[in-house]
């Protein structure tokens, strides 16, 4: 398939350095392409709002997923993406399960180099600034009636963004979820089935009326072994060992998650994925063999937990500073990502 282009008349102002909340701006072009009966139709065009029927199944099953990764740019001018086709192929895992076709891996990636090599010149460059991509895809089928939609729209849009911690890297309460849950066996939770996210706000907006940032789910039938954050997985650091619970259908696979289990093998450390109790994360705390804890997600990359609160406890970790090894994960991580220390694992992507 080919890709047709149409260039923007009226280019839009880029936002004021320094100044770039998350999420707020976005390019001058995006990428479209449609499905009926087969994917077609692909189109990088000017970013604009579009149509869409008030029947539309998306507007009333939710039939919808996205994806979430960034481009960097590098203090020689490259341009580097970071594992893209893992979230390819992450997001046809979710088109799957929401029973939406499938995405050609290898076109949908030509199709982002494409795009972000047009809109190179809103790629951030102050110092961990990049440019967030937002791939989704949405079911446009006008019809009522709950069946799998017969057409869709593939879409990818961009978002320059600034330092997650614009004063440096900072720990984070967080809020041990012991009524609503994510996910559970069976489910989507896997996925990034936009669904998942709406399910999520109660509980988040609850953790935030007490002051916390994110809430940490626990499995959804014994509310006894945890899952991971609202948008990171989590990992602790025991006696030594780093410890993330196991994949399972209830657990998004972070690519993050994967990246620093990889670096932390590479170092030589223990890594164990298995069932992980509240419980023993409290003993462990009670016992001083808690030595940190901290989320990881491509927004944040390392997100220091500095204190969790379950079930009227709040334990404090490493005093809500930032441990060793976080910090040090958070740097060669972003250090890959930026071009600054050689990528030995293949991760990153030039465009
Ligand atoms: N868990 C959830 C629920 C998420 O939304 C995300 C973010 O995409 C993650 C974990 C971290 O995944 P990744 O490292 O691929 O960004």
């Amino acid at each position: 398939m080919t890709i047709k282009t149409t260039i923007t008349q009226t280019f839009k102002p880029k936002p004021p350095k320094g100044d770039i909340s998350f999420g707020k701006n976005f390019t001058d072009h995006m990428f479209i392409m449609e499905y009926n009966s087969g994917w077609h139709s692909p189109e990088i065009k000017p970013y604009a709002p579009f149509l869409i029927d008030p029947a539309a199944m998306v507007l009333h099953y939710g039939q919808a997923l996205f994806e979430g990764l960034k481009a960097y740019k590098t203090d020689d001018g490259r341009v580097l993406l970071f594992r893209p086709r893992d979230n390819f192929l992450r997001l046809n895992s979710s088109c799957d399960r929401l029973c939406i076709p499938q995405v050609d891996v290898d076109f949908a990636l030509t199709a982002l180099l494409e795009l972000i090599k047009l809109e190179q010149d809103w790629i951030p460059t102050d110092e961990l600034t990049s440019l967030y991509i937002r791939p989704f895809i949405i079911a446009t089928e006008t019809a009522l009636g709950v069946h799998p939609s017969h057409s869709y729209k593939f879409m990818i849009i961009l978002s320059p963004v600034g330092s997650y911690y614009p004063g440096g890297l900072s720990a984070v309460p967080i809020y041990v979820e012991d009524d609503y849950v994510r996910s559970v066996r069976g489910q989507a939770g896997y996925t990034k089935a936009s669904a998942n996210y709406a399910l999520s706000l109660k509980a988040q907006v609850k953790a935030k009326e007490k002051g916390y940032i994110q809430v940490l789910w626990l499995d959804g039938v014994h509310q006894k072994y945890i899952d991971e954050v609202g948008a990171m997985n989590i990992f602790f650091k025991i006696n030594g060992k780093i410890i993330t619970p196991a994949l399972e259908s209830a657990i998004l696979p972070g690519i993050t998650r994967d990246s620093v289990i990889q670096i932390a093998k590479k170092w030589g450390y223990e890594v164990e994925e298995r069932l992980v109790e509240i419980d023993e994360i409290y003993k462990a705390h009670a016992d001083g063999t808690l030595e940190e804890v901290f989320g990881t997600g491509t927004a944040a990359v390392i997100s220091p937990v500095g204190e969790l609160y379950w079930e009227g406890r709040t334990i404090t970790i490493n005093d809500s500073k930032i441990g060793a090894f976080s910090k040090r994960i958070y740097d060669e991580l972003t250090g890959i990502q930026y071009g600054k220390i050689a990528d030995s694992f293949g991760w990153t992507v030039e465009v």
